[in-house]
């Protein structure tokens, strides 16, 4: 059976913050009580029962719970949930699985129960090792809380931890973003992910901008983060393998190349999204609805959408876009179809195809303009 006929990725979304942070338009919920949580965890794994059988799934997927914060989910919900998946079928042999924690919400004993649960990988939500940023952001953590949960991690067992981070958000500077980015190398954390700053509709911080409460870095500046952030990590011995993702040797996130090779994966939980091959199922993003059971919506996508989104996947990884792929999964030559826009992308500098190993990639150049590009594909 070829890759992309089995789930090789299981996601399990975890609705629950301790507080919102300004930024965050994610499906999350700040403090909620025990109650809605225990239910919140019964459907999710009746939901788990009832769709494991639904698509055949490979025994090495690839498992990663996210959110919201996972870790301010009691343990012995956790506990429940990664149960209900290994009853099912669905944690069999992964390749990797991932939890994501926010460093303000973490003790020795939660980490070694992860890992003592099959946990093998670590994700940090730790954005920035300022604290007055880090405020600013209204996160619930600080910057010694996030050293400490490093070390507590690696004390726990963890050796894969990865840590997100952003840039471009007020009151950060060229230095500053500098500083956060050398305090975790010197941390020992192999793989970062790093994102400039989007404000999104509706958001405090959106509000607190329009009102000029807070003030966003200028364009120049905003440029210069990230000049440093894809210069500085790859001097440092970290592969840029996404546009966003940079990782030492081996350390990149198996969960996350799945949706980046356009390859199935189902998504558990509300407002979870899966994708068979054919077919996006996305789970309702109102909680109520969630509990009540809603089915999930299905949008079937013809093969125009899928080769459009292949690509556009696939451009935003360093391997690029395997052409030979390509031709045996869709039955098409992407370089027939899109001969214009390659063209187009290859005499601006943006794009370059290897005709040794079939494949067609961004460059550095084409990266920072990413948008660009992939707007002549979708
Ligand atoms: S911790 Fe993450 S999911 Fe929760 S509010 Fe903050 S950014 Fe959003």
């Amino acid at each position: 059976m070829n890759n992309w006929e089995q789930i090789q990725g299981i996601y399990i979304h975890i609705p629950f913050c301790l507080q919102k942070c300004l930024y965050c338009d994610f499906a999350s919920f700040p403090q909620q009580d025990r109650e809605t949580m225990a239910k919140y965890t019964d459907n999710l794994c009746q939901e788990i029962q009832q769709r494991a059988l639904s698509f055949p799934v490979n025994p090495q997927a690839t498992i990663y719970f996210g959110g919201g914060t996972p870790s301010v989910l009691p343990l012995e919900d956790i506990a429940k949930i990664v149960g209900t998946l290994k009853n099912n079928g669905l944690w069999q042999k992964p390749l990797e699985a991932t939890i994501e924690a926010n460093p303000g919400t973490i003790s020795l004993e939660s980490l070694s129960t992860y890992r003592q649960l099959g946990f093998d990988r670590i994700s940090f939500g730790i954005q920035s090792m300022q604290d007055e940023e880090l405020r600013a952001m209204g996160r619930v953590h600080t910057s010694l809380q996030a050293r400490e949960a490093i070390k507590l991690a690696g004390e726990a067992g963890f050796s894969r931890i990865s840590a997100d981070l952003i840039y471009g958000y007020p009151s950060q500077t060229l230095k500053s973003v500098t500083d956060s980015l050398q305090t975790l190398v010197l941390q020992g954390i192999k793989h970062m992910s790093v994102y400039g700053l989007v404000v999104e509709e509706g958001t405090p911080l959106c509000n607190y901008l329009d009102v000029g409460k807070l003030i966003l870095p200028s364009e120049d500046d905003s440029g210069d983060m990230y000049d440093c952030v894809t210069k500085y990590l790859p001097q440092q011995g970290y592969k840029r393998y996404e546009i966003s993702n940079y990782a030492c040797i081996g350390e990149e996130s198996r969960h996350n190349l799945v949706y980046w090779q356009y390859l199935p994966y189902l998504g558990l939980g509300l407002s979870a999204c899966s994708f068979d091959g054919q077919a996006r199922i996305t789970n309702s993003n109102n909680i109520e609805e969630y509990l009540q059971g809603k089915t999930p919506e299905t949008e079937k996508l013809d093969i125009e959408t899928r080769l459009a989104e292949y690509i556009f996947m696939g451009l935003r990884t360093s391997y690029g876009v395997n052409l030979a792929v390509a031709e045996e999964r869709f039955a098409i030559d992407i370089r027939e179809i899109y001969k214009k826009e390659i063209s187009e992308c290859q005499s601006k500098g943006f794009m370059e195809i290897d005709r040794l190993q079939r494949t067609m990639h961004l460059t550095d150049f084409g990266m920072k303009f990413g948008n660009q590009v992939f707007e002549k594909f979708l």
